[in-house]
């Protein structure tokens, strides 16, 4: 294991374009871990620029966390380095990376970062051609944010598994995909990955239509052509917008290679070359020659102009990335275009070489697919136990979590939820804000001489009439009111209203609700009546709102009992 390089040598593999707020999380972080990870995030910008100094800049993250002893950020630096080296088309140092990342997850039973370890492993099954394993990796990283309730894991699943079906020639799946992305957009508080995640959306989107467009063309269904053509249009429209927002220069190539190929379903030669034209661009500019996507586009224009041999030019250079980085889907669809060109001239020779050299290709991929494999088996066998660990536990924490809130008896609010509950709307967090409703009721609710009941029926009917009670006052509130039962004989509804009126309204629908009651079945000779008292606030007066609203109960309980307090105003 390397040292962490000295700060000057580390300034050598930060690109001059890093984010001021990145380069401040750096030099200012106070310790270890947080320095860790300020350079993995630091890594990860670089990416796009600089595959090899991301790896650099990864490693020395990693020595950082083992350094200080955070297995929480080493497992986040071998994520970013396994992601890096599948890019580099270096599949064994991928592995290796995923190999200990899982190590230390097992060892350190950090549940919550697998679904992130699964996400890169599918990267380097799916580039290795493992389609299936990367799937199945994919939906596990799903399920397990889903528990987790992780929207930025969920997110890239959802992406990657929207990427994965545009690889593997399923552009509907992917759509479902994306369909599923935007449903989490919407829900997700955390306004950078939100942009992110839709710049994500728009671009495979775009890339599902081109396909779309082009399967529709094979079949010469030219309304469906048409359609699809359009759509990826309209897409590419909100891509650009978020691109604005959160630029990103892969996605913008990516983008622009969709273009070209709709332009050229369109008809639309010039603009489809102009397209392809900027997406070798961004390539130059990104130099690591990451994508065949700007050469590929290009092949096929110059293959509808009839410029065979300038078209078999590109489909060379891209096959020679993809050889590069061991990229086995992605050399069966060149080999296939290859071959397809050929035939298509009468080249019978040529066609046939290609044909026997995809078939090479597909047996050196079935290989490496083969001993990963076994490799895997052992990994994956560490990842179920871990992953029934994590189900198991988070369940229980979830239901302490809630058991702890709740009132056994009647199932409303128990002190400490209200109490919770309370502090929620005096210091809502940030984006929850009362805005309709700037003002708050209170209400107290008490069973009136709740003491008889026990005593004349006994502590089990006086169980069950609570129970009946708590019910009666949920069908007065509304979802996201605050309802509890504040011990005993006594409830508490805290709701936003707009006048006080409307708060009065509320506290003799309460009343109202306990003395109409038919009570005849619990308690054969009783009336039961309840008295309410209730006070209007504004949300940061609310501590003593309490305190008037339980003043008016007693003033209730004085005048007679069976009546609210304050009157109508
Ligand atoms: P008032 O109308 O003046 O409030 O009279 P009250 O008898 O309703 O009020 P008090 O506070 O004097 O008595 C409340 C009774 O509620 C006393 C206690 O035994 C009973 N109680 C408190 N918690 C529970 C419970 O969980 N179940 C049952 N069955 N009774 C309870
Ligand atoms: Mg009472
Ligand atoms: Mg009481």
């Amino acid at each position: 294991m390397p040292a962490c390089p000295p700060r000057d040598q580390l300034d050598v593999l930060l690109p001059v374009d890093t984010p001021t707020d990145l380069m401040t999380r750096l030099r200012a972080a106070p310790d270890g871990e947080t320095r860790a990870l300020a350079l993995v995030a630091v890594a990860r910008h670089t990416r796009e620029t600089s595959l090899g100094n991301a790896q650099g800049l990864g490693e020395a993250a990693l020595s950082e966390a083992l350094r200080c002893g955070s297995p929480r950020a080493a497992v986040e630096a071998l994520i970013g380095l396994s992601f890096v080296s599948a890019s580099l088309g270096q599949q064994e140092r991928a592995l290796d990376a995923i190999g200990r990342a899982q190590t230390m997850l097992e060892e350190h039973r950090l549940t919550d970062q697998l679904s992130g370890v699964l996400n890169t492993r599918a990267l380097t099954r799916l580039t290795s051609g493992d389609v299936t394993g990367a799937r199945q990796d994919l939906q596990d990283a799903l399920d397990l944010a889903r528990q987790a309730r992780n929207p930025a894991d969920q997110g890239n699943a959802l992406v990657n598994l929207a990427w994965l079906a545009c690889s593997s020639g399923d552009p509907k799946d992917a759509l479902h995909h994306l369909n599923l992305l935007e449903e989490l957009v919407h829900t997700v508080a955390d306004e950078a990955l939100s942009e992110e995640l839709c710049t994500y959306m728009h671009e495979n989107r775009a890339h599902a239509y081109s396909l779309l467009a082009r399967e529709a063309q094979e079949l010469g269904r030219s309304d469906a052509q048409r359609q699809a053509v359009q759509q990826g249009l309209m897409v590419l429209r909100a891509a650009r917008l978020a691109l604005q927002v959160t630029p990103s220069l892969t996605s913008e190539l990516l983008c622009a290679a969709h273009e070209s190929t709709l332009l050229r379903l369109d008809g639309d030669l010039r603009g489809a070359e102009r397209a392809a034209r900027r997406a070798a661009q961004l390539n130059a500019v990104i130099k690591q020659q990451l994508y065949i996507e700007p050469q590929l586009c290009l092949a096929e224009l110059l293959q509808s102009r009839g410029e065979f041999d300038a078209a078999l030019a590109q489909y060379g250079a891209a096959l020679d990335i993809a050889r590069r980085q061991h990229r086995h889907l992605d050399i069966q669809r060149l080999l296939s275009a290859i071959g397809a060109l050929h035939e298509r001239q009468g080249r019978l020779r040529e066609a046939l070489d290609v044909t026997r050299e995809a078939l090479q290709a597909a047996n050196t991929a079935v290989e490496r697919v083969n001993s990963a494999a076994a490799r895997h088996l052992q990994l994956d066998r560490e990842l179920r136990q871990a992953r029934a660990d994590a189900s198991s536990w988070q369940d229980r924490l979830r239901q302490a979590e809630v058991q702890a809130r709740q009132d056994p008896l009647t199932g409303l609010l128990n002190r400490r939820g209200l109490e919770e509950g309370l502090l929620g709307l005096q210091f809502p967090a940030d984006g929850a804000r009362l805005s309709d409703w700037s003002l708050l009721t209170v209400v107290f609710v008490d069973v009136d001489h709740f003491k008889h009941v026990n005593d004349r029926h006994s502590h089990a009917v006086g169980d069950q009439v609570l129970r009946v009670v708590g019910q009666l006052l949920a069908g007065q509130v509304r979802a996201g009111d605050l309802l509890g039962r504040y011990g005993g004989e006594e409830f508490v509804l805290v709701t936003p209203v707009r006048t006080r009126g409307r708060a009065h309204g509320l506290a003799e629908a309460c009343r109202r609700a306990v003395e109409g009651h038919d009570w005849s079945d619990l308690l054969p000779d009783m009336r039961l009546t309840a008295s309410v008292g209730y006070a209007v606030t504004t949300p940061d007066r609310l501590p003593q709102a309490l305190r008037i609203a339980d003043d008016h109960l007693y003033r209730a309980k004085n005048a007679g009992r069976n009546r609210v307090s304050p009157a109508a105003p």
